[in-house]
Order: structure tokens, then sequence, then C-alpha cells
């Protein structure tokens, strides 16, 4: 128990906030440019920066900040606490010792997770999975990540990439992917995907309200417009979500079968859409899954929206420290 930061790495931006993490109160999240182009050990100074200000600005006497949790967007070693490889920072942070040149600069013990393992972590711990030993999570956005968490520990992997869930093959002969397989789920259910799926009802002249919701400019065209669209009964947007959640439905099943996880959480930006996703990916599961007990498996959204990463980072720092490791 006591107070740790939490803190998410994105491309643009750096996220912080300090967490009480008895209560789960977040002091205060703020964020900061990223500047991913001037290189990781220029990032890795505005991090040290940024966690001594928001100290100094919360007024908390520095003493009580026991350590400080970072969620990366990439691959990297939670054990040593290294990146190994992100893919969407320009100099791709090849083996960088973050939690070792952090806790250097700030005296802080410092752990690291995958991004999406640290929103999974949060969800756990005070979100949609709270109270619960095991949980799957998806998050949808640019990409589909993902965390599995089984008796009360995160699935890391041999070498810590467990869970890439959202390259699972839902398709065999499907869309290529930028992972460079064939028929992932990220090409049906992301951001990008359902975009594109618009893109292409729109360009074929079908009947649909899209092109009106982005004033005819394709390029305004996102996947909240089409939720917009299919909100207001718009059959092909419907459809659209229907097929992003007739695929995130197979993989929901695939994962409930491997894990009987008590909780299926799906979260991210596209997650906004609510039942226009979660009702076809309970269908679907509900049609494929018989060996496995459905009773007692909830498939429900996140709950922690944007704070869900620094709060998972921040109990990540907690339960490394108690672990002593
Ligand atoms: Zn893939």
């Amino acid at each position: 128990m006591g107070k740790y930061i939490g803190c998410d790495l994105g491309g643009t931006n750096i996220k912080g906030a300090i967490v009480d993490s008895e209560k789960g109160i977040v002091y205060g999240v703020r964020s900061i440019p990223t500047m991913a182009h001037k290189g990781h050990d220029a990032v890795i100074d505005r991090i040290a920066e940024f966690f001594k200000s928001m100290i100094t600005d919360s007024g908390i006497d520095p003493t009580e900040i026991l350590g400080a949790g970072i969620g990366l967007p990439g691959a990297i070693d939670s054990r040593t606490g290294v990146s190994v490889f992100m893919t969407n920072l320009p100099d791709h942070w090849v083996n960088v010792p973050v939690a070792d040149m952090i806790k250097d600069k700030t005296g802080l013990p410092t752990f690291l997770l995958n991004d999406v393992n640290a929103i999974t972590w949060g969800e756990l711990k005070f979100g949609a999975a709270r109270g619960c030993s095991s949980a799957v999570c998806f998050a949808l956005g640019t990409g589909i990540g993902g965390g599995i968490v089984i008796d009360g520990n995160l699935v890391l992997g041999k070498t810590g990439v467990a869970g890439e869930l959202g390259h699972q093959v839902v398709e065999p002969h499907g869309n290529r992917c930028n992972c460079g397989g064939r028929g992932c789920l990220e090409t049906y259910a992301s951001g990008p995907a359902i975009r594109s799926a618009a893109m292409k009802a729109v360009a074929h002249g079908g009947t649909t309200i899209l092109g009106e919701l982005c004033e005819y400019d394709l390029n305004k065209l996102e996947a909240r417009t089409v939720a917009e669209a299919a909100q207001k009964g718009d059959q092909i947007a419907i459809d659209i979500y229907n097929q992003a959640g007739y695929y995130l439905g197979i993989a929901v099943s695939n994962m409930i079968m491997a894990l009987e996880p008590e909780r299926v959480i799906i979260t991210g930006g596209v997650a906004a859409a609510g039942e226009l996703l979660l009702t076809p990916i309970r269908q679907v599961v509900y049609e494929r899954v018989h060996v496995t007990p459905l009773k007692g498996i909830t498939i429900l959204l996140g709950e922690l929206g944007d704070n869900a990463g620094v709060m998972g980072n921040s109990m990540w720092a907690e339960k490394c420290l108690s672990a002593g490791k």
C-alpha cells in the first residue's frame, strides 16, 4: 500500500499521475508531448523530469512515493525493465534499459509493462475485473492489443510478449496484416479496419448516411462516425459493426475455450461503440462455445477508460515492489 506514479508512454503523449494504490485514487492525470523524434535518451530524460515535477506540484511528501510503473507501446522484458522493440517509435528503442535509467535519474524504483498489459492490470485491480482472479482483455484502437490474467497473475510468456490477441487468425484465407500474417483479428475489428470498410461502402455508392456524416470527405471518416451512423439506424454502418463483432466473437470464443476466464473485457477507443459490438460478440460466443460453461463468464466493456493504463502501471509497480523484485 502507498502511492506510486503510473505513466503511459505513447507515440504522441506521455501521460502520468500519482495513484493511491489502496483506494485507487488518481491524483490529477497530466500529459506532455513525447517528442519521440528526439530519440529514446531525450524521451527518458523528459519522463524523469515529468515525474519530478509531478511530485513537486502534488505537494505530496516525496518519501511517500514508493515507485513508478511505465507502460510502453511495444515489446518489453518486464523482468529486466528493458524495452525490446517499439514498432511505432522512430528509433524503436532496441534493448534500452528504461527502468534503470529512470531509477538513476529519479531515485524511484521503476517497472515496465506493455501498454495493453497495463490496461488489463488496471481493469483487474480497479475496473471491470476487480475481485476476479482471471480475465482476458481486448483493447481495440489503431491496432488490437490484449492482456491475459490467470490465477491473479499477468501472463507474460517466455520473452514477455504473450497476449497478442489481435494477431490470432480469425479467417484462414483472410486479409493481409501488417504483422506479416493473414486473417488476423486486427484486420477486421481495429479502428482502421472499420474505417476502411466504411470508406469502401461510401465509394461503392451504398445507401448510407456515412457520406453525409463525414461531409463527403472520406478523410474525416472514423470508426466513431460509423458508430454514430449505426446508432441512427444506418444499415450499412450496423453491418460493419456486426462484422467486426462477429470476428471479435470468434476471438473471444477462442480465449474462453482456452482459458475459461471470469471476465472478458472489451476496451479501447473502438469499444465506445458499446452494444453495437457486444451484442454480436455475445451472439457468436453463445453459438460457438459448447464445451466451456458460459455461466459465470461475463463479457463487458472496460470501466476505467483513459485512466486504465496509468492505474495499471502504478499497481504493477506496487506488485513488483511487494514481491521484492
Ligand atoms: Zn497480424
